[in-house]
């Protein structure tokens, strides 16, 4: 059971048991506001609930007012080194800060900005990473080290009575990450933003976020979500939506499941499921259809789905938990499988 806190990045509400959030970062410059709406509006689209953009100086801390006029999700702002930096982005009304008090130079700084959160009821993620532990303090970034280091800039804010926190304890390694989690989870209650930094390409960082997120939030660790990968940040949000549909803890509309093929496929699977991909993306239900090889086998392993459509020579078939009820020639079979779909998801609403 998630027994952590509840926030609130602008209206969203994170930890307590709340749905886990998507997150993504965008990669233009943030000065750039027209560049940088035109992608948070294709992240928006895609999925995502809460945007963060990096703010490297004043004219990006400026900007911040302006983008946010022409989004609609959370805009969180991301500040390394310079405490002025956050100040901005609060005055310009960002939703949340991130910050690593560990690289900001004196305590007094940090405080300011905490001050000024607190004041305006901002929400402030701490975000240790490995790469930027105290090494003089630290040997190593083991799990112990992370979290302590975390702790150390936590107590800062705990200080002035400030609890609005969110904690993330990335690492490039995954066992140093979920070990760092673990231990984190065990002392403090606060809503926890999970990723694997530098993940990698789209291919890699997939794999590896999905095996380090996806540990994470089996154990109930993760309030929030970012996938990291090198590239279009709306990769990021179609793999964070598949993270959670597959563990079943979030759903995103219809879900759609193929059969590898085998020797006995007799149809072109990856034009059919194209094809089915293509005619049901506008479909709002959370359903799962099932897109099958052949005929015989297909009803059988794709019982679990509640519809599926199994190509074969020429014609096709359509089943409903696993039982037949139609079949049709290949040229009419997908848009008998998109009616029925739809009959389907009205009945359920019914
Ligand atoms: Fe092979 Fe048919 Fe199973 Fe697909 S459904 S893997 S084609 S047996």
């Amino acid at each position: 059971m998630n027994k952590r806190k509840t926030i609130y990045v602008g209206g969203v509400p994170i930890g307590g048991g709340n749905p886990i959030i998507i997150q993504s970062m965008t990669n233009t410059f943030t000065y750039d506001v027209e560049k940088t709406v035109e992608q948070i509006k294709k992240l928006e689209e895609a999925g995502c609930e809460i945007v963060r953009v990096a703010v490297p100086d004043m004219e990006s801390a400026k900007a911040i007012g302006k983008i946010k006029k022409r989004i609609s999700i959370p805009l969180i702002a991301d500040i390394h080194f310079d405490h002025k930096l956050a100040l901005a982005s609060i005055d310009e009304g960002v939703d949340g800060l991130r910050l690593n008090p560990g690289n900001i130079k004196k305590r007094e700084f940090v405080e300011e900005v905490v001050r000024k959160a607190k004041e305006r009821k901002i929400p402030i993620r701490i975000g240790v990473n490995a790469g930027s532990i105290d090494r003089n303090k630290y040997k190593f970034a083991t799990a112990e080290a992370i979290v302590d280091s975390a702790l150390s800039h936590i107590k800062i804010l705990e200080d002035m009575d400030f609890y609005d926190i969110k904690v993330s304890l990335k690492s490039y390694d995954i066992k140093t990450t979920v070990e760092s989690y673990r231990l984190f989870a065990q002392k403090r209650d606060y809503p926890l933003h999970v990723g694997i930094t530098e993940a990698g390409d789209l291919f890699k960082g997939t794999i590896r976020s999905s095996v380090g997120i996806g540990i994470l939030l089996f154990e109930g660790l993760g309030d929030t979500i970012r996938v990291s990968l090198t590239g279009d940040p709306v990769e990021e949000v179609k793999v964070a939506k598949e993270i959670l549909s597959s563990l079943e803890l979030r759903r995103f509309g219809i879900d759609i499941v193929s059969c590898p093929t085998c020797g006995r496929t007799e149809v072109d699977l990856e034009k059919l499921l194209e094809e089915v991909k293509e005619k049901t993306k506008d479909i709002k239900a959370n359903i799962r259809i099932s897109v099958m090889g052949c005929i015989v086998n297909g009803p059988g392993e794709a019982k679990d789905a509640d519809l599926g459509i199994a190509g074969g020579k020429g014609e096709g078939i359509i089943f409903e938990k696993g039982e037949i009820v139609g079949k049709y020639r290949e040229e009419e079979l997908v848009d008998r499988f998109v009616e029925k779909i739809k009959e389907f998801v009205e009945k359920e609403e019914e």
